[in-house]
């Protein structure tokens, strides 16, 4: 029994239809001036990054930070296990990232 206990859970993808490990986390970057944390705004893999994110980027169209606080913009953060959210490296962007989704 030499299975590696990396993953403790392996969380997927937020899509509805999608059953895929996430690689990425969609969060936005929160701070009052003392503290920092990021706020989650769903988990995403591969496929649906893109989507996940404008998704994400619209919800918080809707949210007003209050005073004191800044929030950054909604981006991908690369999901590692047992980092802390705000150690999470943001995902690079792929650039056109045309993929057709299903
Ligand atoms: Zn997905």
């Amino acid at each position: 029994m030499a299975e590696e206990q990396v993953f403790r859970y392996r969380p997927r993808c937020s899509h509805p239809s999608c059953n895929q490990p996430a690689l990425f986390k969609v969060g936005a970057v929160w701070s009052d001036g003392t503290s920092r944390e990021l706020k989650n705004y769903g988990l995403t893999c591969e496929t649906h990054r893109q989507s996940q994110l404008e998704r994400a980027r619209h919800n918080r169209d809707g949210l007003r930070p209050a005073e004191g606080e800044t929030v950054g913009p909604v981006a991908l953060f690369v999901l590692e296990p047992g980092r802390r959210d705000t150690e999470l490296a943001p995902a690079m962007d792929s650039g056109s990232g045309g993929k057709a989704e299903p």
